[in-house]
Order: structure tokens, then sequence, then C-alpha cells
């Protein structure tokens, strides 16, 4: 089977699956998106209330404005892969337990062992905390973790770690947008001096 296939395969089993309870509180369960030859991966917490209606990740606001920083590190949305740590939406947007983490990460695992990124930035403190683990970093802190490259091996692969803040928290907090901008800035010049993206992309 193809990398699309095998994707469509983890798609397919996760809009069926009843395996944590998240699923009885669910109208749609949110696999994630995207190119199976992206280079780059993000990483959510969980869906939210567009996102349990439509069954694609980061369509409300925060996915607006992740949508627009990711046209600042030029790229499109089809071209990256987005997706989030657990699939379906926690009741009244509660965070994820970790149970519920742990119960779905193995789909999260397939996803990146299909499409190998080069990068995996996470959005948040949730979604840091377990891509951290899975690479045996040490965590303290989103605000000490973000903005920095973390050549890291995650599931016997080489990976570059790159932590942000959660971009929902850009729409309550002036500060966060901000830090956020600087980030993807920042991420910016690393795709490029990588030769992932080139100077002259919009
Ligand atoms: N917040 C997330 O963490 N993920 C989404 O898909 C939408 C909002
Ligand atoms: Fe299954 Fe994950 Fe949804 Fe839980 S959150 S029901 S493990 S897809």
């Amino acid at each position: 089977m193809s990398k699309k296939e095998l994707l469509d395969v983890v798609v397919a089993e996760v809009i069926v699956c009843v395996k944590c309870p998240l699923w009885k509180g669910r109208k749609k369960a949110v696999p994630g998106e995207g190119s199976p030859e992206a280079e780059i991966m993000f990483i959510g917490e969980a869906p939210g209330y567009w996102e349990d209606v439509r069954g694609r990740p980061f369509v409300g606001d925060a996915g607006k404005f992740l949508d627009s920083l990711i046209s600042d590190i030029g790229f499109s949305r089809e071209e990256v892969f987005i997706t989030n740590v657990v699939k379906c939406r926690p009741p009244k947007n509660r965070e994820p337990m970790p149970n519920e983490i742990q119960t779905c990460t193995p789909y999260l695992d397939r996803q990146i062992r299909l499409i190998q990124p080069k990068f995996i930035v996470t959005l948040g403190n949730h979604s840091t905390v377990c891509i951290f683990s899975k690479a045996g970093l040490p965590f303290n802190s989103i605000t000490q973790a973000h903005g920095k490259f973390y050549d890291a091996s995650i599931l016997d692969m080489k990976v570059t770690v790159f932590a942000t803040f959660h971009p929902a928290a850009a729409l309550y907090s002036a500060k966060y947008k901000e830090q956020i901008a600087d980030d993807f800035k920042l991420l910016r010049q690393e795709l490029e001096k990588r030769g992932i993206v080139t100077e002259s992309s919009k």
C-alpha cells in the first residue's frame, strides 16, 4: 500500500474508534489531514467545537490564525500535515486526560512514522509534553521550551522538534499572538537555512 493509502487506513480506524471514552461525546472524530509527503507536521491538542462538527483539524478561529502562520512560513495547508494529540473532542473543551492521550497516541505514532516529517511543530502545552516525551526531551514549561530547535529522535526517526504556544491563546492575548508570530519567524529562518523553503516563497 502507498503512504497515502496507509494514512487513509488510520483515518478509517479513527472515525469509528471507541477505544477511549471521548468517542461518546463526539459528533465527528478528527483524524488529521494534509500531504503524505509533508516535511512539517503541526500537532495540536484536541478538536474543539468546529473541528468536532466538521471532522477537520483547526477550522475554527484558532485555525484561521494557524493558516496565516503556515502561509507566513511559505507553505499552504495542503503541503503540510495537521493533526492533534487526541482525535476526539473532550466534553466542553476540557483538557485531554492522561489515559485518553495514552490510548489515542498509537494513531499519532502511525501518522508520524508514515509521514517521517523533518520538523514537528507542537502547538501548546499538551502537544509539547506528548512529543517531548516521545523524543525523551526534558520538559519544564512551554515558556521555556518554545522557540528552540531540538534535534531529536522520535520512534527511531531523526526529527527536529519545535514548540510554540497554542494558536487559541493568541485569540485572547496580544502577547501570545506576538510570541507565536516571533516563533514562526524563527521557524521560517531555520527552514530557509535548511533549504526546505526558499527566500522567495511568499
Ligand atoms: N485546537 C486544537 O488543539 N486542535 C484543533 O484542531 C483545533 C483547536
Ligand atoms: Fe479513539 Fe482517540 Fe477518539 Fe479516544 S480520542 S475514541 S482513542 S480516536
